[in-house]
């Protein structure tokens, strides 16, 4: 018996739903969005009005001016042309999407075959970034790149907070005695530059090694595409990503405080996901852990 256009049975679940974004509070800022293997990756950072990816086009992602791409992926990268031609159609300014440089041609032959399909110029920035560059977003925030290690060349993202704060030398002065080192030209603050969120993309785990500020920052926004035996670490390898056995391994290295595990494969359910990280995960690291749970 051949089975219906409407029959969806064989499809999982995850598919058929309407994704919800979640979000997650990063102390300084929120972010919000959604990340499922394969699926679809899209995340925001309204006070910043920045996203990472753009996988599945959802309106709150309009309101971004910035997008760090990290792969050409169709489950991070497909709305790109959907939010340019909103943007454009709503009078929302340009956006700019930085990415891997292999990404800025293929991407752009795209944009030009879909403004002769509407026969409509679009305005939009495509912009290469490598390993260690920094893009300003504003004075007290950077975002800065690093190598991602996938199955095509793919980036991933750090959030620096720059914070201002009084050298430890002037720590304890009355106010007074502070406004009159200044008078004198005495610079008396320092600004610390504090990684809040480091954004895996798809990588193999090894990205978390390239720069200590990858793995120090706060929050580690790591894509844990699979998590049980039904797939080995080797084949998540394989297809560029990474098993949370590997994450559990690397813990004793791994200095951030939080660690956000995403971008897991839709053939886990939420229920799977809770029992299996409960199971695996030991107590005295389960503190650390979060399950991001926006998919
Ligand atoms: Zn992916
Ligand atoms: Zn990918």
């Amino acid at each position: 018996m051949t089975s219906s256009i409407n029959d969806t049975s064989a499809i999982k679940p995850k598919l058929l739903s309407v994704p919800t974004p979640k979000s997650l509070h990063l102390d300084v800022c929120e972010l919000i969005g959604v990340s499922l293997a394969g699926v679809r990756t899209s995340l925001y950072i309204p006070e910043l009005k920045i996203g990472f990816d753009a996988g599945f086009p959802f309106p709150f992602q309009l309101g971004c001016e910035t997008f760090f791409i990290t792969h050409g992926h169709l489950d991070h990268a497909a709305a790109i042309p959907y939010i340019i031609s909103q943007k454009n159609l709503n009078n929302l300014g340009p956006a700019q999407f930085y990415m891997p440089e292999e990404l800025i041609k293929p991407l752009d032959e795209i944009m030009k075959i879909w403004q002769s399909i509407e026969l409509h110029n679009y305005q939009y920035r495509f912009l290469p970034l490598i390993d260690d560059q920094k893009i300003i977003v504003n004075p007290q925030f950077y975002v800065r790149a690093f190598q991602a290690h996938h199955r095509i060349p793919a980036l991933g993202y750090t959030i620096f907070y720059c914070k201002k704060s009084l050298k430890p030398e002037y720590e304890g002065l009355q106010k007074e005695q502070l406004v009159h080192l200044k008078k004198d030209g005495t610079i008396v603050d320092q600004v610390i530059e504090i990684p809040i969120m480091s954004f895996s993309g798809d990588s193999k785990i090894e990205f978390l090694w390239k720069h200590n500020w990858i793995h120090q920052a706060k929050f580690l926004l790591i894509e844990s595409t699979y998590i049980d035996d039904r797939k080995t670490t080797d084949q998540a390898r394989e297809w560029g990503h990474i098993h949370l056995d590997e994450i559990l391994e690397a813990l004793p290295r791994i200095a951030a405080e939080k660690i956000v595990l995403m971008h897991i494969s839709s053939r886990y359910n939420d229920h799977q996901i809770k029992t299996i990280l409960k199971a695996k995960i030991p107590d005295e690291y389960k503190e650390r852990f979060v399950y991001f749970e926006g998919r």
